[in-house]
């Protein structure tokens, strides 16, 4: 089994000391394949280097909208600089998008999403979404921009109808640890009815630890957890599922399987 986690902040300073380690460790639990997503300028050194320096990781670059304080047209030169390099590994504009839980002014997010979504459709590449109680609006602004080249709605939870309005945009969704709570019910009845073909893993770690780990740094080492909810939930074989989901992976950011 090849399991591929699409999200997931290794950069992040609770790796860093072992960070070799803590991918060894994935990769003993068969996660091959990992995308860092950027938060903002101030890691993307960080997750570029590491991904040219270890095979199996790749990278998205862009701003999340809980860091965009000091935001500014120097970082969107800076940004079209970086993509294009083209070093083969930046594989996606992210994560980026709306969050209406945070305190950062919605007219600012809006500016700074619509810019990546310019960015990424000048650049051919997917997007990584971060959505907030912001769905509805994440649809309209990406109609309105007629954007085509798809991407990740990022650790999704919703409803059935909401998901099905991203994967008609060309969207998968990125199912993560919230399913694993009985209490996610409109999710976990969301992913049950999707059809697999359109979902895709991640751990969002250290975020959003998997139900009976809370507390705890997450890991991308728990993907096979999520794999194994997420087949109960479907009433379908692990391996089936990781077969598609490896698959959709791959094919969203288009890397050669
Ligand atoms: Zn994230």
């Amino acid at each position: 089994m090849r399991l591929f986690d699409t999200h997931c902040h290794l950069d992040f300073d609770c790796f860093s000391t072992e960070f070799e380690q803590h991918l060894y460790t994935a990769r003993q639990q068969a996660v091959e394949r990992i995308v860092l997503p950027a938060i903002g300028p101030s890691n993307w050194t960080k997750i570029t280097t590491l991904a040219q320096q270890h095979s199996g990781l790749y990278y998205g670059l862009g701003m999340h909208p809980l860091f965009l304080n000091n935001a500014s047209e120097r970082h969107f030169t800076e940004l079209r600089l970086l993509l294009e390099r083209q070093d083969g590994l930046c594989v996606a504009v992210g994560e980026c998008g709306l969050d209406a839980v945070i305190e950062v002014d919605m007219d600012l997010q809006e500016r700074i999403f619509v810019q990546q979504v310019d960015i990424a459709t000048e650049f051919k590449l997917p997007l990584i979404l971060h959505s907030r109680k912001t769905h509805n609006r994440l649809l309209q602004l990406l109609k309105q921009k007629q954007f085509k080249y798809g991407g990740i709605l990022h650790g999704f939870s919703g409803s059935y109808q909401q998901a099905m309005q991203f994967i008609e945009c060309g969207f998968y969704i990125g199912v993560g640890g919230v399913i694993t709570y009985p209490r996610a019910n409109k999710t976990r009845q969301a992913i049950a009815q999707l059809p697999v073909e359109h979902l895709v893993l991640e751990t969002d770690a250290p975020d959003m630890p998997l139900n009976g780990h809370q507390g705890k740094a997450n890991h991308p080492k728990m993907i096979g957890q999520i794999l194994a909810c997420l087949a109960s939930l479907k009433g379908l074989p692990e391996q089936t599922i990781a077969e598609i989901v490896w698959k959709n992976s791959n094919f969203v950011f288009s890397i050669c399987e």
